[in-house]
């Protein structure tokens, strides 16, 4: 099978029912290998007509619950278990995953940041295009699975992104109160460089997630991460049945993100000591974290402090920080 607007190509047949192991063929020709071409996996799971659904992990290749999540299902889902088509892209950013980096070692690609992509440009870029312009047409909905990564850490959410006149669609909705995460996050925007944004662009569903982070997976946000993902494609009458003995979903908290006001970034280069644990609620003008200087033990630390109320969501895990780097961010109340 062949793609007709990129020069990356699949070895198995999207249009094919059954269960099926391929690789998107990605062109790289390089010293150690001239005609060589990277192996980008990918599943394919069909069972006649029915809703469709491409779910994305690896999309930041240090993030790594929806990869452990997705070559999970990819080995327990038969063709039976669904009605309609399941397409899982389990390193969405190969490279980037592979190397376990958020960003592509090859170059310096971070996939998130470079949709529509170019069909002719960097292996990033290819890749983003593909999966806009190749495989978003032949799907209803787009899961994209993303956490923390490296340098954060995320109580476990999902995320729906506002229709422009900033209601929730509907089925969106459902699908975020079947996932059944502890918290459900509404963005009112996002980078039209995003995956997001181009699942828009394509009109089709949306379901985002931040689980955890900090470089590793904890049981318990795997269990929230696996468990919804099976709930949410039931919903979306993809899956036929839940397998037995699956928890019940939780009632998301549903909060906003909005703007810039709710972020928190080092001031300073030093050694960073957070003064709020994750899920307390502040206020603007309360002390979030203090830069200390090792390097210059008489100087008082530098205390970075909130600016706007809301529930500590999302906090940076390395201790070293840099002037720039995110070091908080704030959800608040939905609806205020
Ligand atoms: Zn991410």
């Amino acid at each position: 099978m062949r793609f007709k607007t990129s020069r990356i190509s699949p070895t198995i047949d999207l249009e094919t029912d059954g269960k099926q192991f391929g690789f998107l063929r990605i062109p790289h020709s390089v010293h150690r290998s001239a005609y060589g071409w990277l192996p980008m996996p990918i599943v394919s799971i069909r069972n006649g007509n029915g809703p469709s659904a491409l779910v994305m992990a690896g999309n930041h290749g240090d993030e790594y619950e929806g990869q452990v999540t997705l070559s999970r299902l990819a080995r327990s889902l038969e063709a039976d278990d669904i009605s309609g088509h399941l397409v899982l892209l389990p390193m969405s950013n190969y490279p980037a995953a592979r190397a376990g980096r958020r960003t592509s070692p090859i170059d310096e690609g971070n996939l998130n940041r470079s949709f529509p992509g170019d069909p002719r440009g960097t292996i990033t870029q290819m890749i983003a295009h593909m999966i806009e312009e190749e495989l978003l047409p032949k799907v209803d909905l787009l899961v994209d699975l993303h956490s923390g990564g490296s340098s954060l850490m995320y109580l476990p959410s999902t995320q729906i992104l506002l229709q422009d006149d900033g209601t929730i669609s509907p089925v969106e909705k459902r699908l975020a109160d079947a996932y059944g995460a502890p918290f459900n996050h509404l963005l009112h925007e996002e980078g039209d460089d995003h995956s997001a944004e181009a699942a828009r662009r394509k009109g089709k569903f949306l379901l985002c997630s931040e689980f955890g982070g900090g470089g590793t997976v904890t049981p318990e946000i795997l269990k929230i991460c696996e468990g919804g993902l099976l709930r949410a494609l039931h919903a979306f009458d993809l899956l036929i049945a839940l397998p037995d003995g699956l928890s019940p979903p939780q009632v998301p908290r549903y909060l906003e993100l909005k703007g810039d006001e709710p972020y928190v970034y080092a001031s300073e280069d030093g050694l960073y000591e957070p003064l709020v644990e994750f899920g307390d609620e502040v206020k603007a003008g309360d002390a979030a974290g203090a830069i200390h200087f090792p390097e210059t033990p008489q100087r008082e630390p530098q205390v970075e402090y909130f600016h706007s109320e809301g529930v500590v969501v999302c906090k940076r895990i390395p201790g070293r920080s840099e002037r720039g780097d995110c070091l908080f961010h704030l959800a608040s109340e939905w609806p205020a």
